[in-house]
């Protein structure tokens, strides 16, 4: 049994000072989270030797790498990205960004998601990062050892394949595992009695590419998140007649032309016709499912012990890493948050772990600590699948996180200028893109000039 107590993380820590060999860190994944991490290690070179990222496309950036086609890669691998054609981010770029990289200068507030991608490659090359990513390289599994050496006995074999030639596969060992593979791929499809009687094109907003192909078409787009909406606002602007089926409460902010809102789908019936919870019924040309992503680890061994079930990664302490193999970090799983600088703290707070500035509990504090909390948010009427959804809470946490690790917070203005936007979005949908933030940096700022533009 291993013993992750505060006297062994001391000693651990004595250890490496006195000239142990440095932790070697595999990073899954080249997105925007897995870069995150990788920075954060490159800066730490006194403990960790260069982290290795295992990137299975040949680019960096994740779902920012825009891809026109949908299914599979010529690989046979699915197609990762999510991003469509004309998309502009939905946070402005003051706060969408790492902390210690602005986006651009001249670039507005929203910007589209080709200056993401732009954006991700500086930072990429800036922290010298490209020269530690093998591209072309799938991580087929993530299996724990136990070992003499290393991190308190605990080592990972990762094996990783060639993304085109799978047969040619490799295992190696590291000490520390960055989990950070996105969560917006693996499409969610919800079980609506009857939907494979559905008789029109059925698909999901992960294949959602641009608005075209429905123009003047009938759209029941299911789910008003993020994407749902804005879905709709560019179907509605190919004058598609949309039908935004959502189990929110009605939305009251302007709606765009065309589109109506629902109550959700209850079933498909017999002859393919669409029965909403009222009783309604529609019969629409395309049936678009904008219901979100399935949490997914197929490289990751069972024994470790993480479990996904209605939408819930179950058991991480700090929603970052299982309390019996405390030397992996699965980075970004919360929702409705602000993801770069997400990504930023929960990186800083890892390293902290790992060099023992943050006395990790015990094994039993940690689970102990984990079911409080759930108890906690199910006692506030939080069901499972939303106790992922981190949304205004993701500030204190954030400031949590870094308490404990002794780092830096987010700027206050962070919080400010997040709330404000989601404040603006939810009243005006149509419009909340065309606001220009550029210059904003103090709180006081903010909040004066926010308001002056209502
Ligand atoms: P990804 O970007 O998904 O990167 C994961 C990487 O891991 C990929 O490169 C993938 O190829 C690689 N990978 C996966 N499995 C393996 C494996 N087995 N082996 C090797 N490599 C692997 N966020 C914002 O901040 N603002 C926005 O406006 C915004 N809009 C969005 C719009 C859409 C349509 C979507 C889908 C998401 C949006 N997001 C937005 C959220 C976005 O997902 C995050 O900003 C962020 O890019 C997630 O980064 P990630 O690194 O966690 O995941």
């Amino acid at each position: 049994k291993l013993d992750w107590s505060r006297e062994n993380f001391k000693c651990f820590r004595i250890h490496i000072m006195a000239g142990m060999e440095k932790l070697r860190v595999a990073v899954v994944g080249a997105g925007a989270a897995g870069l995150c991490a990788a920075r954060h290690f490159l800066a730490r070179q006194d403990l960790f030797a260069p982290p290795v990222l295992f990137e299975l496309t040949k680019d960096v950036g994740g779902t920012w790498v825009y891809e026109e086609r949908v299914g599979h890669y010529d690989n046979g691998l699915p197609i990762h990205s999510s991003m469509y054609r004309d998309l502009r981010t939905n946070i402005p770029k003051e706060v969408m960004s790492f902390p210690d990289f602005p986006f651009a200068k001249h670039l507005p507030s929203f910007v589209p998601h080709t200056e993401v991608r732009k954006y991700l490659e500086q930072y990429c090359d800036h922290f010298n990062i490209r020269e530690h990513i093998r591209f072309g390289t799938t991580v087929d599994a993530v299996d724990p050892v136990k070992v003499k050496t290393g991190w308190k006995g605990l080592a990972w074999d990762i094996t990783s394949s060639d993304s085109v030639d799978r047969s040619k596969s490799i295992k190696e060992r590291f000490d520390v595992v960055m989990v950070c593979n996105g969560h917006f791929y693996d499409p969610y499809i919800p079980a609506i009695p009857g939907l494979g009687k559905f008789k029109g094109m059925l698909m999901h907003s992960h294949e959602y590419r641009s608005a075209e192909p429905f123009a003047d078409k009938s759209v029941l787009v299911l789910g008003a998140g993020l994407s749902g909406l804005d879905i709709a606002m560019e179907l509605s602007d190919v004058n598609a007649k949309v039908i935004l089926s959502h189990g929110q409460k009605p939305l009251t902010c302007p709606m765009p032309q065309g589109v109506e809102q629902a109550p959700p789908v209850s079933k498909v019936l017999e002859d393919g016709i669409v029965e909403f919870q009222d009783g309604k019924r529609a019969e629409p040309e395309v049936f678009m499912l904008c219901t979100g992503y399935n949490f997914v680890y197929p490289f990751l061994n069972e024994q470790v012990g993480v479990q996904v079930k209605e939408h819930l990664v179950y058991p991480l302490y700090k929603f970052l890493l299982p309390p019996a193999y405390p030397s992996l970090f699965i980075v970004g799983i919360c929702r409705a948050i602000c993801p770069f600088p997400h990504f930023h703290i929960q990186s800083k707070f890892a390293i902290s772990v790992l060099d023992g500035s943050f006395a990790l509990p015990s094994r039993e504090e940690m689970e102990k600590d984990i079911e409080m909390d759930m108890a906690a948010r199910r006692a506030r009427g939080v069901a499972t699948r939303h106790i992922l959804k981190l949304d205004s809470e993701q500030w204190a946490y954030n400031d949590h996180l870094a308490h404990l690790g002794g780092f830096q917070p987010l700027p206050r203005y962070w919080s400010n200028l997040y709330e404000s936007n989601k404040v603006f979005r939810a009243r005006d949908m149509l419009n909340y893109k065309t606001y220009n933030y550029n210059v904003v940096n103090e709180t006081e700022w903010v909040v004066k000039n926010l308001q002056g533009q209502q």
